[in-house]
Order: structure tokens, then C-alpha cells, then sequence
């Protein structure tokens, strides 16, 4: 597997992102958080060297059941009882929406990060994992948008600079959980 032997160099973050998403109907909805996807993603992230790990959503009562969350682990009584957890999250950051976590990055990173979509369906010009190993060896910011609901709007993909390969198996069916998509996902693209 050629690329990134060096994580430190590489600047990946994540946006699991709730608005702009679709229903079943494929109309554009702001969906719930799941605790188990904070949990979960964040300590892939942790694991891979994730820079940040962006919840996206607009809905007031979801960025506070979140920060709820991050409060119990990150200073509360879980802190104590599991820091590896809170290290974990430690990288979760909520934002309204996807432009302010791009701005964030670009922020932190002095330069305005490429966006990749994530998507179980094929689009237009995907580009490879190994490709993408390639691209954040360059050094140059990234951040990997994954979906709830029924996946990312239209516009969150069309609007984005990439669309990586969607991960396919042995079989025709390929509809895997947000968790289980960001693990393998990460591990294509930092594995060592
Ligand atoms: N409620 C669902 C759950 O159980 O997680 C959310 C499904 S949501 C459509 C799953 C997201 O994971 C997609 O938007 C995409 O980001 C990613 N995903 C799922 N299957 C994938 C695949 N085969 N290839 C690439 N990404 C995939």
C-alpha cells in the first residue's frame, strides 16, 4: 500500500454531517444524532490520527444533547471512569453547518481544506483510496464527509471537491452503517 507512512503529515478531518441529508422520499432533512456514531467514529479517528472530528448539525437541540455528551466524557464523572473515551471524543466539535467546520479548518490549518464526499452509490468521477492516500501526503488539508440518514444531499456531493470510491464487498449489497463506513474508510486511507 504506497502513501502516508508519516501520519503526522497528514491533516485529514471528518464531518459526520446531519443537514444537508436525504429521507427515504429523498427530501432534504436535518436528522438526530446517534450516540453510538460519536463514540464509535471518534475513537476511529483517534486511532487513525483524525485531526478533528466535525458533528454537523443546524438543530439546537441536537448540538446540546451532544455537547452533553462531550461534557460527561471529556470532564464529568466518565472522564474519570474511562479517559480513553474522552480522548476520543476530545476530538468531536459541533458546528451549525458545513461551511463552518471548512472554516475552522481553514483556521487552524491557514489554508481552506479539499472536501470528499462519501457515498454507497458510484458518482461522477470518483477517485480511488489509493489516490487519496496520495493527495494527503501532499500535506494539504482535507476533510471526509459521511452521512445519516439515507446519505449525504445531492448538494453536499456535488459541491465537493472529490467523491472517493464507495466501498463494495463480494456482493451487490453495500449500504453499511455510518460507523462501519468511516472505519474502513480510514483504514484504506491511513492504514499502515
Ligand atoms: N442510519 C444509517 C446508519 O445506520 O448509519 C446511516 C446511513 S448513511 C446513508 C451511511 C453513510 O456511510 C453514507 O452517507 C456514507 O457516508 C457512508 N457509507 C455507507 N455505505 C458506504 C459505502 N458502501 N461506501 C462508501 N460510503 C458508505
Amino acid at each position: 500500500v504506497s502513501g502516508n507512512s508519516k501520519t503526522a503529515d497528514v491533516r485529514l478531518y471528518i464531518a459526520l454531517v446531519h443537514h444537508p441529508v436525504v429521507n427515504k422520499d429523498g427530501n432534504i432533512i436535518a436528522s438526530a444524532v446517534t450516540n453510538l456514531d460519536l463514540h464509535d467514529i471518534a475513537r476511529a479517528a483517534r486511532t487513525y490520527g483524525v485531526r478533528g472530528f466535525f458533528v454537523v448539525t443546524p438543530l439546537e437541540d441536537q448540538k446540546e444533547l451532544v455537547n452533553k455528551i462531550l461534557e460527561h466524557w471529556l470532564t464529568g464523572h466518565g472522564s474519570t471512569y474511562n479517559p480513553t473515551r474522552g480522548e476520543a471524543l476530545g476530538l468531536v466539535k459541533v458546528v451549525s453547518t458545513l461551511e463552518a467546520a471548512i472554516e475552522a479548518i481553514e483556521q487552524e490549518e491557514t489554508v481552506r481544506p479539499a472536501v470528499v464526499a462519501t457515498s454507497s452509490r458510484g458518482h461522477r468521477q470518483t477517485v480511488s483510496y489509493q489516490r487519496m492516500r496520495q493527495k494527503l501526503d501532499s500535506g494539504h488539508p482535507f476533510l471526509l464527509l459521511f452521512g445519516t440518514a439515507w446519505g449525504l444531499a445531492r448538494t453536499a456531493i456535488t459541491t465537493a471537491d472529490h467523491v472517493l470510491d464507495p466501498v463494495i464487498g463480494p456482493t451487490d449489497y453495500n449500504h453499511l452503517s455510518v460507523r462501519a463506513a468511516a472505519g474502513i474508510i480510514l483504514d484504506r486511507l491511513l492504514g499502515q
